[in-house]
């Protein structure tokens, strides 16, 4: 059995990426990210620190914007419009959940798609569906790392993704698409589950419920990539699969934490690099 091992892959991808930002400064190029934070959520600034220190690492400036909690929509959307002014800021992230507020479509929509390094604006979306140069959302790109880099074949193979949500469940459907998989999207009302997860080559679990899929819904060999994350009694994390029932029959699986987790902010900061590519080929 293979132990994906994301904080090794998601290294891999943040040396290289530093290769290329200095490729970059060598001509001249700086690159930028705004991160946004309104109010001090605590699991939030965990997740905004780590961006930063991202950032430092492989050398993107990044521009932290910690706002009160009070802050209205209007202030917030006149800060992004200032910051999608400004040319010198490649990416604009802004750190959901927001305040209840504040209406979340809003914001990411007021985002200009050239600097939507989240992936979450509807132009994404779309670019992502119809195969189009854009910035994709980064949970998902990096299973499809993870796979990759894993040695582990996409086309032609037997997809189940469990989960249909717009961050992990939707795009990782349409990324496996497009690596030529054969995918079946399962959810809530999906019948006889474990018979449809049992079609998988490669089972993608993004459920939601910790330890949710046991070896009852694996295919002796499959390659099982767990996207959940939950903190247990016990304060130790577990994924949506019960990796211990399910590891003997597996021929590859993420463990949680370690897998796909350290993923994300590694292509956070991908797309912070592609965003001068997908803006030329955007403009041209
Ligand atoms: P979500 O709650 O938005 O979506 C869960 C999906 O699972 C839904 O589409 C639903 O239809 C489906 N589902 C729920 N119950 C089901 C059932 N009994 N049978 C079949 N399908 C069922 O969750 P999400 O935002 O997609 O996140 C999924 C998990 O991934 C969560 O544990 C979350 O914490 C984790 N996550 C991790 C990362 C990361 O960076 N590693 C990023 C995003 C989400």
């Amino acid at each position: 059995m293979l132990l994906i091992d994301g904080k090794k892959i998601s290294t891999d991808i943040k040396d290289e990426l530093k290769v290329r930002v200095e490729e970059l400064k060598s001509k001249g190029i700086e690159i930028t990210l705004a991160v946004i934070q309104v109010g001090n959520d605590p699991a939030s600034s965990v997740y905004v620190g780590n961006k930063k220190k991202a950032c430092a690492y492989i050398g993107i400036n990044s521009l932290a914007y910690e706002l009160e909690e009070s802050t209205t929509q209007e202030e917030l959307l006149e800060l992004i419009a200032k910051l999608n002014a400004d040319s010198k800021v490649n990416g604009i992230l802004v750190q959901l959940p927001l305040p209840s507020h504040i209406n979340e479509k809003s914001i990411i929509n007021a985002i200009d798609p050239m600097k939507d390094v989240d992936g979450f604006h509807p132009v994404s979306v779309g670019n992502l569906s119809i195969g189009q140069p854009g910035f994709l959302s980064c949970t998902p790109a990096g299973i499809v790392q993870l796979l990759k880099r894993s040695g582990v074949e996409i086309a032609g193979k037997e997809c189940v993704v469990i989960g249909r949500s717009n961050i992990v469940g939707k795009p990782i459907s349409l990324l496996m698409l497009r690596e030529n998989a054969t995918v079946t999207i399962a959810h809530s009302k999906t019948k006889d589950l474990k018979e449809v997860a049992k079609r998988a080559d490669i089972l993608i679990v993004a459920v939601g419920k910790p330890m949710f899929i046991n070896s009852e819904y694996v295919k002796e060999g499959a390659v099982v990539i767990d996207v959940g994350i939950h903190r247990k009694e016990d304060g130790k994390l577990c994924g949506d699969v019960d990796f211990e029932d399910v590891k003997e029959h597996v021929s590859a699986i993420t463990p949680v934490p370690g897998g796909v987790g350290p993923m994300t902010i590694a292509m956070l900061m991908k797309n912070c690099v592609d965003s001068i590519e997908i803006a030329e080929a955007n403009n041209a």
